[in-house]
């Protein structure tokens, strides 16, 4: 089969679909790849290293020529006219843009959205929110080092000691883990919320203090047990109950970093101007959940702004920041999911009763799948 890797065009986009480890990868299994040139260059990949690892380059409309291609983002208008109907293509698709489903519906492909593969330990592999969240979470930390004016551990020198920072995470999903994990390694004393109990664990396992929102009946329990692993909306009174406890903890740190988000749903609103303006000057708060609309009301998407003497950080796509790293685990989960689409002798083969591949194809011949099981 011959796959196609084109050079991603949203702005700020840097990362690519496939590496060349994965493209040799592709190759030993008997496909030809077609990679745009230069669309590994922003993560460090060279055409000559395609080309070594066994790919042809050319040009966008070669790569869209393919049968099966491999995305990064959601194609856009013009891409999906130069790919025409038939084609194949995996990516982050983002099903939850109603419009953009259709569009792509419209144009007649088969799209598998990796980010829709359900978090089963038999997906873990593919699982790309992971890959880049992991990514994030890391990032955000290192961001929140560049605009704080102070430093993170305890530190004691002749001219006196330094107080170690006090960082509060909101959210402890696979983002919020890792930035627990990253601001621990700088020394810092971490402290983190979350709505799903099971959270409380895995925060104390990596050096973290969880602010406990204590459950008032069963039915606020139930909820925060979450489906699938993920949130669920928290009822008002436990949620006011939560932003007094953060607004408490948020007076004490000095940084603050967000990345709680519910699937399909505007990310939920947990830090208020309120718990901003009782920030010591010259915090910092790294809005994770931006492109989802933010955890707090005065981040700014794509900006840094600066609030009652705090700076919030409301840049978006981290992954992309550290492209090289994120090309490499997000290709290696689209090489993972082809095993589920391809069979051995590399022809396309999808699997339609496997529960991943049901859960990824978001349309198909003209129709929309996502969300009709
Ligand atoms: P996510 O990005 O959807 O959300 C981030 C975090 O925000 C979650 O932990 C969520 O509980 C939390 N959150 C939502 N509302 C909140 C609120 N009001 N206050 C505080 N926190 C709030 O989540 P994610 O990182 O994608 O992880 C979702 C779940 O999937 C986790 O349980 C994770 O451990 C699990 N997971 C499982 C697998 C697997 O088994 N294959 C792989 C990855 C993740």
């Amino acid at each position: 089969m011959q796959i196609g890797v084109p050079l991603e065009t949203v702005v700020g986009e840097r990362r690519v679909a496939a590496t060349p480890e994965t493209v040799k990868k592709y190759v030993k299994a008997g496909h030809s790849v077609i990679v745009q040139q230069g669309a590994g260059r922003e993560a460090s990949y060279t055409d000559e290293a395609y080309t070594e690892a066994g790919a042809t380059l050319g040009s966008a409309q070669d790569a869209f020529a393919a049968e099966l291609i491999l995305k990064v983002r959601a194609p856009q208008s013009e891409e999906l006219k130069s790919m025409g109907a038939g084609k194949v293509v995996l990516g982050m698709l983002d099903p939850f843009n109603a419009e953009h489903l259709q569009t792509m519906a419209q144009a007649g492909i088969t799209g598998f959205a990796l980010e829709a593969a359900p978090r089963i330990t038999r997906a873990q592999s593919l699982d790309v929110l992971s890959s880049q969240a992991n990514l994030a979470g890391y990032k955000s930390v290192l961001l929140a080092t560049q605009f704080y004016d102070r430093i993170f551990p305890m530190m004691m020198t002749a001219a006196g000691t330094l107080k170690a920072t006090q960082v509060v995470i909101m959210g402890a999903g696979v983002a919020g883990l890792q930035a627990i994990a990253t601001a621990r390694r700088l020394g810092a004393v971490v402290w983190a919320s979350d709505v799903r109990p099971s959270a409380k664990e895995q925060v104390e396992s990596l050096g973290g203090k969880f602010i406990d929102v204590p459950f008032e009946t069963d039915e606020e329990r139930e909820i925060a047990e979450g489906v699938g692993g993920y949130a669920r909306p928290m009822p008002q009174a436990w949620m006011e109950r939560q932003a007094a406890l953060t607004a408490q903890r948020c007076a004490q740190a000095n940084i603050v970093i967000t990345t709680a988000l519910i699937p399909g749903r505007p990310a939920p609103t947990l830090i208020t101007e309120d718990t901003v303006r009782a920030m010591a000057p010259g915090s910092v708060i790294v809005d994770l959940a931006i492109e989802r609309g933010g955890n707090c009301p005065l981040t700014v998407a794509g900006e840094v702004v600066e609030k009652h003497g705090v700076k919030i950080v409301g840049l978006t796509n981290l992954p992309s920041m550290l492209a090289t790293d994120a090309s490499a685990l997000y290709a290696r989960n689209l090489l993972d999911f082809m095993k589920l689409i391809v069979d051995e002798n590399g022809k396309l083969a999808i699997q339609k009763d496997d529960d991943i591949v049901k859960a990824c194809l978001i349309c198909e011949n003209g129709q929309i799948l996502w969300g009709k099981e």
